[in-house]
């Protein structure tokens, strides 16, 4: 059997290495840190357990939940207390609860009348005809209103990319809303009909998906999957350069060379746009990838032989702060139950949004005490996540007083800036796509998977890590 080389120790990479593993499939994983789990950072500390990056994974296919038992964790696997499903978004400087049912929608004071009529017109407005690429917020504001978009789907995008709804693509990062009209013709009819159909697939839509994490936290995860794969990781060893010669992949790292039947690559957009692939001659990768010399991308000239892979630092990932606060729970005025709460830009706050993390789960924080993670910078003010940790912890406590009257110092502060944090599925997004995949028609033992292609949640980077599983245990049963 040939083996097969995992570049990058994130959840994809660990799912991926993992899945071939236990198919039999020889694998090693290169990682170019010194921890697993990439994104993921679960700190235990005085009593407190902070999550700096993710904080759930949601449970949107039985592949994840599968995922867990065969990693052997399902008694360290923790649902978020179903109490816990209120989310808050900030308006008129407070926080008030989303609707959870048509009548709560209708009595709301998050939204005017007029946006409720909106809501109530949007099954009636016709779908685009042309074929355009919008931005998240042209759908909105097409399909809705301005309210909306200013007062909700700028705070939830917030949330989920750290990103400007005028900047993403609403097919690229948010294929399922760009489906729903082109199929049912309206979101709030797609909504009903659609519902019936995930049912039969037996998966659940993101926003009802259960959410879990571990006792100890989502680093757990990482942990055992590379547990298990044992003499298989290795750290501190970047990826360099590929070389396809005749019969495999050469994979270099600083500290050598080893060949591979297929390779995965798993890392991120900025690192893969920085490593080298050559392909020798006698390989038996297509005439175009051998000999003579090409322009790529930015007008570099470089060898025909090597895969132009530059235009792929063109992804943004903006710069992300990480908050972990702990308060006395008597020196909070909101009761903090919930998932968390959103802040739209138009209410003028620094932090994105709040996590009530200890009312997520119950070992978070010390008896008394509640634990709440904050995110400053994103797209929406960059410069805020360069700050020193005591600068962002100021602001992020102004934040909290206004918002939830917390009073007094916090008793546990943890802060950790991811300087390049969530890639943005920004306008133009499908053509790296579309790249990715010419890329692994044309060499068919290189594969990509991960964050950068599949989708930026944790559950869709597990996905993404079982999906190109079997894609290379089928291309490896053919050899
Ligand atoms: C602050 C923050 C909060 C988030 N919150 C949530 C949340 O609550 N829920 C959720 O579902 N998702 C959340 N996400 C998103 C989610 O965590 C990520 O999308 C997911 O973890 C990405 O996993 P990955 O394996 O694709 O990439 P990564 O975690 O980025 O891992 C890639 C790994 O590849 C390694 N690597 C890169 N290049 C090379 C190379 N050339 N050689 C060797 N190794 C290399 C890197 O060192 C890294 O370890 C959050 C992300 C951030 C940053």
């Amino acid at each position: 059997m040939k083996s097969v080389a995992i570049i990058g120790a994130g959840i994809s990479g660990l799912t991926a290495a993992f899945c071939l593993k236990r198919k039999d499939v020889p694998v090693t994983v290169y990682e170019a840190g010194n921890h697993v789990g990439g994104v993921i950072q679960s700190v235990r500390k005085g009593g407190y357990l902070a999550e700096c990056g993710p904080n759930t994974i949601l449970e949107t296919s039985p592949q994840i939940a599968q995922l867990v038992c065969d990693a052997g964790l399902e008694s360290r696997r923790l649902y978020s207390d179903p109490k816990a499903d209120a989310r808050y978004i900030v308006r008129y400087r407070r926080p008030i609860a989303m609707p959870g049912s048509p009548l709560g929608f209708l009595t709301t004071r998050l939204f005017t009348t007029k946006a409720k009529l909106a809501v109530l017109r949007e099954p009636f407005v016709p779908r685009r005809s042309d074929r355009k690429e919008e931005s998240v917020a042209e759908f909105v504001e097409r399909r809705l209103n301005r309210e909306f978009l200013d007062q909700a789907i700028d705070a939830l995008v917030a949330g989920v990319y750290a990103g400007d709804p005028h900047k993403l693509s609403l097919p690229q990062a948010f294929p399922r809303l760009a489906e729903l009209e082109a199929r049912y013709g309206s979101l709030i009819r797609g909504q009903i009909f659609g519902a019936r159909e995930r049912r039969r697939r037996g998966e659940v839509a993101k926003d009802r998906a259960p959410k879990f994490s571990f006792d100890e936290g989502l680093q757990v995860l990482p942990d055992t999957l590379a547990a298990q794969l044992g003499e298989a990781m290795k750290f501190n060893a970047s990826v360099t350069k590929l070389t396809r010669n005749e019969n495999n992949w050469r994979l270099t790292t600083a500290n050598g060379e080893a060949e591979f039947g297929a390779v995965i690559y798993c890392g991120t957009a900025y690192r893969l746009a920085e490593m080298k692939v050559e392909v020798r001659a006698g390989s038996p990768l297509p005439a175009e990838f051998a000999g003579g010399t090409s322009v790529g991308a930015h007008g570099v000239t470089r060898p025909a032989n090597e895969i132009d892979l530059s235009a792929f630092a063109e992804i943004r990932y903006p710069p992300v702060a990480s908050v972990v606060l702990g308060f006395r729970r008597e020196d909070v005025t909101h009761p903090c139950e919930g998932f968390g709460m959103l802040i739209p830009k138009v209410e003028g706050f620094k932090i994105l949004g709040t996590i009530f993390s200890s009312s997520l789960f119950p070992n978070r924080a010390p008896a008394g005490q509640l634990t709440l993670t904050s995110y400053l910078g994103g797209e929406r003010q960059p410069e805020l996540a360069s700050l020193p940790a005591e600068k962002l912890i100021q602001l992020t406590c102004e934040d909290l007083r206004v918002l939830l009257g917390v009073r007094g110092q916090p008793t546990f502060t943890h802060c950790v800036v991811y300087p390049r944090a969530i890639p943005q599925y920004n306008l133009g997004f499908g053509h790296y796509r579309e790249r990715l995949a010419e890329i692994e028609n044309r060499a068919p033992e290189l594969f990509f998977a991960g964050h950068y292609r599949d989708g930026v949640s944790l559950g869709d980077s597990i996905l993404s890590g079982c999906n190109v599983a079997g894609r290379v245990g089928k291309f490896l049963a053919t050899k």
